[in-house]
């Protein structure tokens, strides 16, 4: 080894000893009788000295030399320091060089390795190995290192085998889009890249393998938003002869032991919110339940009083703002503003306030008396100081633009704590969606996923189709979906019908699945089971909004890897060899 001790390590105990350390020169300083260097490596900092007399000059010449991000190797002894440094661990002492060696030496980094660094987002990216040696970044990277071995601890405990499936698979039309890799040996093919191991998963099921998991990079070629990349990491697991209360159970129980492990927290039971409570409580199926203010719908309180807006509305709703009827006429045309943006689509925004004396002053006192703004305080439970945020519309639209407004809120009235978490599980999701543009269903999570028993006749009817439930659900932590899975079918026959709701014929049905399809015939168990979405725990876990920077070397959101310039343009040589025509693809 070139070094005796890391530079985390030496405390006042080691005073005395001769030690050997190596690192990058995080900073030096000349104050004349004394040189500083700060010596950094992966387990911190320790802070090193050359005294003027005590060490010959040729040595402080060196030292004089040195860059940030040099790499050296120093032997001295360990000192106890004249001032002391509370904030570091190893700020007792520090380290009387008697030998320096520069083992490399580094060019002027293009960004400071500190941990507030003036590098921007590209260049940070572009020069990612050097953004990985500030600390923030780095102990992102380890607390992902710690979850993932948290994870195969707990799962192994609980008899989960890790198990590897291919990466070269088939594409599939359903789902998002794949991303594809021509076959050379098999001319005009592709494989496709895995959008989960959902498949594979299941017939480990059939062959018997019981509980398995895999912590596993999966592939959608979907347009990037701030939080997606084109290639991201799934806890993927499933489990045989269980029911949802079962996976509901163990996974729980996993997502209980991480926080317990990694940040020290009980998290305790995971309450359980139907899908349609989610929606219709908090517009969203994915709630950030850190804080109530639930919606509260108000047809029957404001409809009939002459107001054309709330009259001719699908849904009339609104949330209880509590202790913000402060809020000043600029505050308000903000939200109005906030609600009135193409995303959200509202048309406007309704407010009323409740006055000292409990008097309720609205934005609408034109069209309702006294008498029945005291209805709707009431319908808000609401006390004085209180402000009710209403929206009117078509019932989806509304709901989704006030769940914004719910969590604009929220955030203003600052109670959407990072350190503070709220889970919970989301469950009886529908089976299908329908889609107007492509004029049919979609499976909502996927087309594995079982109807509930009750439901199944349901399906039947053209009419009803769209009511029935799933046996599917989500984990849900401050509003982030971190987790989803399902129970799935595991007999041909519904399968197969599953696939003819969906638009498949029978025969495009065997092309693409005929696989699975003929697998169920042969002694397929009941199973189920959960994906989670990696790299969202970790940044959760983080405190972080972004994911990126839970990730070693992430791409940008035109999912570009700015260090490596990738993607990029192959040799006619290459693309002649895969049978592509290099008059269609490239230059
Ligand atoms: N494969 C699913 C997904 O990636 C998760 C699951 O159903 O287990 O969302």
């Amino acid at each position: 080894m070139l070094r005796t001790h890391t530079n985390g390590e030496l405390r006042l105990e080691n005073a005395g000893q001769t030690v050997t350390l190596v690192g990058w020169v995080q900073r030096t300083r000349d104050k004349g009788g004394i040189f500083w260097i700060d010596l950094r490596d992966r387990y911190g900092i320790t802070q090193l000295t050359l005294e003027e007399g005590q060490e010959a000059e040729t040595l402080r010449e060196a030292a004089r030399e040195l860059g940030r991000e040099f790499v050296i190797q120093v032997t001295g002894k360990v000192a106890e320091r004249y001032s002391k440094n509370d904030k570091m661990p190893t700020g007792d002492i520090e380290i009387r060089v008697e030998s320096l060696e520069v083992l490399n030496p580094a060019k002027l980094p293009p960004f400071l390795i500190e941990d507030d660094t003036d590098g921007g987002d590209d260049l940070r990216m572009k020069y990612r190995y050097l953004d990985l040696r500030r600390t923030p970044v780095r102990q992102n990277l380890m607390l992902r290192h710690r979850m993932a071995q948290a994870v195969r601890r707990y799962l192994d405990a609980q008899q989960f085998i890790e198990v590897e499936t291919p990466v070269l698979i088939k594409s599939t039309p359903e789902g998002a889009r794949d991303f594809v890799v021509p076959s050379r040996m098999n001319p005009g093919e592709f494989y496709a890249l895995p959008q989960s191991p959902q498949t594979f998963k299941q017939l480990l099921m059939v062959s018997g393998f019981d509980r398995y998991f895999q912590i596993v990079k999966c592939f959608r070629d979907e347009d990037l938003r701030a939080d997606r990349q084109p290639e991201f990491t799934q806890i993927d697991c499933e489990m045989a002869f269980v029911e949802q209360e079962d996976i509901l159970n163990t996974f729980e129980g996993l997502v209980q032991y991480l926080f317990k492990e990694v940040k020290g927290l009980e998290i305790g039971k995971l309450p359980r919110m139907e899908y349609a409570d989610a929606m219709r409580y908090y517009g969203n199926d994915k709630p950030d339940t850190r804080f109530e203010m639930k919606f509260v719908e108000l047809n029957d309180v404001v409809k009939g009083q002459g107001f054309p807006v709330f009259d001719n509305a699908e849904l009339v709703v609104g949330i209880n703002a509590m202790s913000c009827a402060a809020y000043t006429r600029k505050q308000l045309d903000e939200l109005t503003e906030f609600v009135k943006r193409p995303q959200l689509g509202a048309t406007g925004l309704v407010y009323a306030r409740v006055e000292a004396g409990g008097q309720v002053k609205s934005s609408v006192d034109k069209f309702y008396s006294q008498e029945e703004l005291q209805k709707w305080k009431a319908a808000f439970n609401a006390n004085e100081g209180d402000l009710l945020l209403i929206l009117a519309g078509p019932a989806d639209k509304t709901r989704k633009a006030l769940s914004e407004l719910r969590l604009e809120m929220g955030q203003r009235l600052g109670l959407r704590d990072k350190d503070t978490f709220s889970a919970l599980w989301v469950v009886n999701f529908p089976l299908l969606e329908y889609i107007e543009e492509e004029g049919r269903y979609f499976a909502m999570h996927h087309p594995f996923t079982s109807p509930k028993p009750e439901d199944v006749a349901l399906l039947d009817n053209p009419e009803t189709i769209g009511q029935a439930r799933a046996n599917a659900y989500d984990m849900v932590i401050n509003g982030v979906e971190v987790g989803g899975g399902s129970i799935r079918i595991h007999d041909r026959a519904v399968q197969a019908q599953m696939f003819s709701l969906l638009g498949f014929s029978p025969e495009e049905a065997q092309a693409q699945f005929g696989f699975l399809l003929d697998a169920f015939e042969y002694g397929a168990p009941p199973h189920g089971g959960i994906a989670f979405g990696f790299d969202r725990l970790c940044s959760l876990f983080g405190g972080a909004d972004s994911i990126r920077d839970f990730i070693a070397f992430p791409k940008n959101n035109s999912g570009r890897d700015v260090m490596i310039d990738s993607p990029s343009e192959i040799s006619g040589a290459q693309l002649k060899e895969l049978s592509i025509k290099t008059d269609v693809v490239g230059k």
